[in-house]
């Protein structure tokens, strides 16, 4: 175990609860991964972001970096390929295209290509939005769907969207979503789809083939949760209009984009155009529930990697001679020391999380893993927003600026506060869920008070001090 190459990435503690639940077979990939991530993907980072246009806004939303593809067709030839896509059903679901790991297994690979979250999960086609979209699709498309859409997302060969977020509605109730309809035309049949979205990740990109698309079809049924489908809208139908990309922090995230989107009278066919043909009307919240879990904490496994590189970039600065300060390094100081080692706890502490999240959801499925995945959503980004911020603040002012990747780092984590829903919500769930316990903590109490003064009066006792 001590020469494993993974020791280079997660701790050994860690490690030696996990390794017993990790295949052989999952042991090799690992150490092909990190391979691939030290010869081939670390060293293209610089290429890749020269390789995107910079002289005019449209340039960049044009083409699609070289490295990108020639990194994927090596990943391809290495194995390396939908590592996300895990085992069992879902495999037969896939038409067993993908790495048929555990959840726990690709929770290790996952951290591991954090450390270069912008090109690595792109480059092995484990990126989001497309895993939860390829999730949707083989879970629920019809078999025309499947061979339309997530034949070619398995193969790398288009992307696509998720686009629930709607301008002006407070989206993360999503029983706000109301201003996308899906509604019958009375004269074609088809179905009419009119609606204003935004922050719709991919979809500036040239690749992107279909939006996944949370639309009203059902807006008087009494349940709030059977008013909505999910309906498949390729981009270039006419009615489809890419507003412009948000930026966040000023980083627009070209050529992928987070947009602002409008349908405007996009026709589609019911036993096409929704997701599960006609059977899947007033289906779109069951089925978002089922793509979100899952897809959560794939973000966290990656932020892990990512904080962790910024713990490693953060040790490097403070052990350079050049940066000395009042006549020592900066590693000697004793508060950049007390950041160090919160850092690494802090690390250590989250990734024990996520492994767990992971492990449940082998063991209970997305839905029996819920807890562990809602505690680890509103913990880990914070957790690794706070490295990332000590790693800028050792560098001076030039950790603010695009001269390191810490800035950017920062600016992507902090949108996982919202995206996929904002703490808060994850926050209340998990409140609730542990009051919840309250009756059962009472009736162990009761049990144990008279217990506790049985044993008093026993032994000739009327009162204790606790
Ligand atoms: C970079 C990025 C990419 C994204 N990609 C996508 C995408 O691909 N597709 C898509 O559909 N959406 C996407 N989103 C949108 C994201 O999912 C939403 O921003 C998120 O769900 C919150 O919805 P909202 O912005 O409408 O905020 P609102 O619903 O208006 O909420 C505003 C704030 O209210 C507070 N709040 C909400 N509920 C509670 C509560 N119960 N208790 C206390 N406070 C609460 C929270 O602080 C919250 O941030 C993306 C967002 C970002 C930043």
């Amino acid at each position: 175990m001590s020469d494993s190459p993974v020791l280079k990435y997660i701790s050994a503690g860690a490690w030696s609860l996990v390794e017993p639940l990790i295949s052989q077979r999952a042991k090799t990939l690992l150490s092909t991964l990190i391979e691939f991530m030290e010869n081939d993907v670390l060293p293209s980072e610089k290429l890749f972001h020269a390789q995107i246009p910079t002289d005019s806004p449209e340039a960049r939303w044009a083409s699609v970096p070289p490295i990108l593809e020639e990194l994927k067709d090596k990943a391809k030839q290495k194995g390396l390929w939908n590592l996300w896509l895990s085992g069992g059903d879902f495999q037969g679901m896939a038409g067993g295209q993908g790495g048929g790991l555990s959840n726990l297994e690709y929770a290790v690979m996952a951290e591991t290509m954090g450390h270069s979250a912008i090109l690595a999960p792109q480059a092995t086609n484990c990126s989001a939005p497309d895993t939860g979209n390829m999730e949707v699709l083989a879970r629920y498309g019809t078999s025309k769907q499947k061979d339309k859409y997530l034949v070619p997302l398995l193969k790398g060969e288009i992307r696509s969207s998720f686009a629930m977020t709607e301008y002006g509605v407070a989206s993360s109730d999503a029983t706000n979503i109301r201003n996308t309809t899906a509604l019958p035309s009375s004269n074609s049949g088809k179905l009419i789809v009119k609606g204003h979205k935004w922050w719709i990740t991919g979809a500036g990109d040239p690749r992107n083939a279909i939006h996944i698309v949370l639309a009203m079809t059902d807006p008087q049924n009494p349940s709030p949760h059977k008013r909505h489908s999910l309906v498949l809208v390729e981009p270039r139908l006419q009615g489809v209009k890419v507003v412009r990309p948000l930026t966040v922090f000023g980083y627009d995230d070209a050529p992928e984009g987070h947009c602002e989107v409008v349908y405007d009278g996009v026709e589609i066919d019911v036993e096409s155009g929704v997701v599960g043909g006609r059977a899947g009307l007033g289906k779109g919240f069951e089925i978002i529930q089922a793509r979100l879990g899952p897809g959560r904490l794939h973000h966290c496994m990656r932020t892990i990697g990512i904080a962790s590189r910024a713990l490693d970039i953060l040790l490097q600065r403070v052990s350079d001679p050049n940066r000395k300060t009042f006549g020592k390094y900066l590693r000697e100081h004793g508060t950049v020391i007390a950041d160090i080692a919160h850092s690494r706890a802090e690390i250590d502490s989250a990734r024990l999380l996520v492994l767990a999240a992971a492990r449940r959801i082998d063991i209970a499925g997305a839905k029996g893993a819920m807890q562990d995945i809602g505690i680890a959503k509103f913990t880990v980004p914070s957790m690794a927003l706070k490295v990332i911020d000590r790693a800028m603040q050792v560098h001076g002012a030039e950790g603010i600026s695009q001269d390191t990747p810490l800035a950017y780092y920062y600016a992507s984590l902090r949108t996982l506060r919202y995206a996929d829903g904002p703490d808060e919500v994850h926050i209340q769930q998990i409140g609730k869920n542990e009051l919840k316990r309250v009756e059962k903590l009472n009736q162990k109490s009761a049990k144990i008070n008279k217990e506790s003064d049985k044993l008093l009066r026993e032994n000739g006792k009327v009162k204790a001090k606790l």
